[in-house]
């Protein structure tokens, strides 16, 4: 166990193991509903789960809860393995299905039934929903309340065959009609559902429901802790109702923790799928989602996000998180792990006047700043002909711009300090070309003396340059929460949440591989994209540079 537990779950846990309440097990669960990719969100509940397991010893079961037939799909299984393992956790021999457990939850279901502590109800959804009641108020018993075990088991064989269309009846636990906890009128423990499933396909039409099939699952699995988000906090007496009831020996305990809110972010599986299958994004693993799958193809590592989950804490108040802080996080990360390197987005090109005809000269440039620890340089042809990015240049700027303008100056990476002498432009008075001159004495960028210059900018020497794919990205939607207006969340996309550009980067990135990084000096850090190929280079920007995490 760890030396001090650093959350209210692991102080539970450990308590736990203090009175030795599981015989020293420690067993927890992952258990998503494989209808959608992994998101953020769940990356908190997945540290969190499999990091009481790592501290305490014990296991991480990896459970596909997926008790709903018509919403679940194998390739979203493999999607959520490959995704649990990519974080860096490993569920072992672990892996389990509920849907493996229809036969065990049926049987069970019909123990209920037998003990007197379930009934078939024919109540339409509307009817049932009239006779809860409301909160504060008594609700009304069914009619069918009080059919007897025979009829029962009779009528719940009779669903499961599948006799009776969908929606005609259910099978309901009979607690207590006038519960202050709504969850406890008689929830309804199984539906008939008339639909194929993924893995069992037609064996079964009739599905236990969530609050059935979810206690019952942990208690086949002898999980210990059963973390949940607090959504399910007035379930819990339910949980503990059907564990009770079926008189199961297994008795695993449900505790609660606030989910992950994050500003201009989704989360929801629902409306992640209508992005995907809307066309607003290109796929689940589209680098503007906010899945695993969308933040490891944008750049983001297993390390920055565990990070930025432990940054975040387990606590009980809901909260909505910054993104600027996982943003921060991943700045942070990537800092140590990538090289700098030049490349110019919207190039401009630059001749300088003074520079020997013909000339290549191969400047040195370190791969990393003073306060990264590390080593490494390449070479970087310099040239008479250069490209700069378009926003280094302005014709009438203001003072405090330190680039380049006319009859200024300024430092080029790694290179020589240049002034630009004249700017050429087209007949629609668009800036083409501008001509510079460069001083000698400059070179690796040492200013003469008594001169101050204040700016340095990247550039790319023209014919070495090598033409890239640059996908910049922001955020997906432009507002804090989206669809709090009232209106549909999908208004309040940004429109210019994905930029694409054709940069120019330096000959050294050339053969740049899929999955390497890098930053780009003064634009941000880069990754190189799944469909970039040698030759078609294809960069996707993970962060900008400038950070408005305030600490
Ligand atoms: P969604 O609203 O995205 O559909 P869900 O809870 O229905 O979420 P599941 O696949 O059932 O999705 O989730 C699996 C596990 O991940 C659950 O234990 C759930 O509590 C947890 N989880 C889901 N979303 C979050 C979140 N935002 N923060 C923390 N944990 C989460
Ligand atoms: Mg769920
Ligand atoms: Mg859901």
């Amino acid at each position: 166990p760890p030396a001090k537990p650093t959350d209210f779950i692991r102080e539970k846990v450990a308590a736990d193991q203090q009175v030795n309440k599981y015989g020293g097990r420690v067993a927890t669960r992952f258990p998503p509903e494989p209808n959608g990719y992994l998101h953020i969100g769940h990356a908190k509940s997945i540290c969190l789960n499999f990091g009481i397991a790592q501290d305490f010893n014990g296991v991480c079961h990896l459970r596909m809860d997926d008790t709903n037939p018509t919403t679940e799909d194998p390739e979203y299984v493999a999607a959520i393995q490959r995704d649990v393992r990519w974080l860096g956790f490993d569920w072992g021999e672990n892996m389990f299905y509920a849907s493996d457990y229809y036969e065990k939850l049926y049987e069970l279901a019909e123990k209920l039934i037998t003990l007197g502590r379930a009934y078939v109800c024919d109540l339409s959804e509307d009817q049932m929903a009239e006779y809860r009641g409301t909160v504060g108020q008594p609700g009304k018993e069914s009619p069918y309340r009080n059919r007897t075990v025979e009829e029962n088991l009779d009528r719940f064989r009779r669903m499961r065959k599948g006799e009776f269309p969908e929606g005609s009846c259910t099978l309901r636990g009979k607690i207590d009609m006038t519960s202050p906890n709504m969850k406890m009128r008689d929830p309804p423990l199984y539906r008939i559902k008339h639909a194929h499933h993924y893995r069992t396909g037609d064996a079964w039409c009739i599905y236990p429901l969530y609050d059935f099939a979810h206690c019952l699952s942990d208690s086949i699995e002898r999980i210990t802790h059963s973390i949940c988000t607090l959504e399910f906090e007035s379930a819990r007496e339910l949980y503990d109702w059907v564990v009770q009831a079926t008189e199961v020996p297994w008795v695993p305990k449900q505790t609660e923790f606030a989910r992950l809110n994050l500003n201009y972010t989704v989360m929801s599986k629902r409306k992640l799928l209508q992005l995907v299958n809307e066309g607003h994004v290109h796929g689940w693993d589209d680098p503007r989602m906010p899945t695993l799958a969308g933040m490891r193809r944008r750049g983001y590592t297993p390390e920055a996000i565990r990070d930025f989950c432990q940054r975040v804490g387990v606590a009980r108040n809901l909260s909505t998180v910054d993104v600027a802080l996982l943003e921060h996080t991943v700045r942070e990360d990537l800092n140590t792990r990538s090289p700098r390197v030049l490349a110019v987005l919207r190039p401009l090109k630059v001749t300088i006047e003074n520079w020997p005809a013909g000339e290549v000269e191969e400047l040195d440039g370190p791969y990393w700043p003073h306060d990264v620890p590390k080593e490494g340089s390449r070479k970087i042809p310099f040239s008479g002909q250069l490209y700069i990015d378009r926003d280094d240049f302005m014709e009438n700027p203001p003072k405090d711009f330190y680039r380049l303008a006319p009859g200024r100056s300024v430092r080029l990476r790694h290179g020589y300090i240049v002034t630009c002498t004249q700017v050429l432009k087209d007949a629609a008075g668009e800036v083409t070309e501008l001509v510079c001159t460069y001083d000698p004495a400059t070179r690796g960028g040492m200013a003469p003396k008594g001169k101050k210059i204040d700016g340095t900018i990247q550039w790319v020497s023209a014919a070495h340059a090598v033409d890239a794919e640059v996908r910049l990205y922001d955020r997906l939607f432009a507002v804090e929460v989206p669809g709090a207006s009232g209106a549909d969340f999908k208004t309040d996309l940004n429109p210019q949440s994905l930029t694409t550009v054709t940069a120019k980067v330096e000959p050294s990135l050339a053969t740049a591989a899929v999955g390497d990084r890098f930053q780009f000096e003064r634009l941000g850090f880069f990754y190189v994209d799944l469909d970039s190929k040698a030759g078609a280079l294809v960069f996707n920007r993970t962060v900008s540079l400038k950070d408005s995490w305030a600490k």
